[in-house]
């Protein structure tokens, strides 16, 4: 069954969404190489719970952790473990929220240090694909839409979409009616109204679209282990038919670019460090040519007297 909200739920709905957002700027704040997967969950689940609010993933399941942390060639539902994080990975860490009988959730992909420009072209597109589908997402449309911009932008740029793994409605229950898949054709599916919230999660596989399950029974992972991105959105569907985005990546992004802001200028005080000492190392170097000058014009009028 599909359930389409009151303005009163949709608030509820926005306030777990941008708590999911709050939780994952936290991760933001210390995500860098030597950072371990359990170390972002750790400080979500504090960070959550401080809120008033419970991990929505949390024994969602039996899932053991409050954040899916997937690293690199990990599509989803990573389980987040002891080992550090590497200059040059990514790690999408999806985090849902309960709070007021409702859930948000939401998932962003982080670049850890410096990484490769296709993994950089990688996260751009995926994020583009999801301001398409959110685009689409207004009363009249079909879900079919929405998967179409997604598998036309992510394929026109070479990329693999994930078909065994879809977003879906939200709101008392974290994954309801109906699936939104990330493929599709235009004017196939259910007919969205307003008042239907949906999770919408572009899966996108920097190779080929297929995917496996590992062992421990959660992670999904490409199955040309190259990497994936994974950006989610709660969107709900407004009385004038409108998509009104709840979730937010506006906490998490500032912290990015301060961070980015502060790496800059950290690698400029080193630049101009090491030019002040390569310029002292000359001072020093003219001053010894200089009295080497001095002493052999002493030397040679000392010889010629
Ligand atoms: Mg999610
Ligand atoms: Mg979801």
């Amino acid at each position: 069954m599909i359930f389409h909200k009151t303005g009163e739920e949709i608030e509820r709905i926005k306030k777990s969404s941008l708590l999911v957002g709050k939780t994952l700027a936290q991760v933001a704040k210390i995500i860098k190489p030597g950072v371990t997967t359990l170390d972002l969950d750790k400080i979500a689940e504090e960070f959550i719970r401080d809120n008033n609010a419970l991990p929505g993933f949390l024994g969602y399941g039996g899932f053991p952790n409050s954040l899916c942390t997937s690293v690199n060639s990990a599509v989803v539902h990573g389980i987040p473990n002891d080992i550090p994080l590497k200059n040059g990975d990514i790690v999408s860490v999806d985090c849902g929220v309960f709070m007021n009988d409702f859930y948000g959730d939401s998932a962003y992909t982080f670049e850890v240090g410096e990484v490769s420009k296709e993994v950089k072209d990688l996260l751009r597109v995926t994020k583009e694909c999801l301001q398409l589908a959110i685009g689409q997402t207004r009363a009249g449309n079909r879900i079919g839409d929405i998967g179409y911009v997604v598998q036309n932008h992510a394929e026109s740029n070479g990329f693999g979409v994930v078909r065994e793994l879809v977003g879906h409605g939200l709101g008392r229950s974290l994954h309801e009616k109906p699936e939104v898949p990330n493929y599709g054709k235009k004017g196939k599916g259910h007919k969205m109204k307003p008042g239907l919230v949906l999770a919408i999660e572009p899966m996108i596989n920097l190779g080929k679209k297929e995917v496996k399950q590992l062992d421990d029974g959660w992670t999904i992972e490409t199955k040309d282990n190259l990497p994936s991105a994974h950006f989610e959105h709660d969107v709900a569907i407004s009385l004038d038919g409108s998509p009104e985005v709840l979730s937010s990546f506006e906490e998490i992004e500032k912290v990015l670019i301060t961070s980015s802001f502060w790496n800059n200028f950290a690698l400029s005080s080193i630049c101009i460090s090491s030019l002040y000492n390569l310029l002292s190392v000359l001072r020093c170097l003219l001053i010894i040519s200089n009295s080497i000058i001095v002493f052999g014009k002493h030397f040679i009028k000392i010889f010629i007297i």
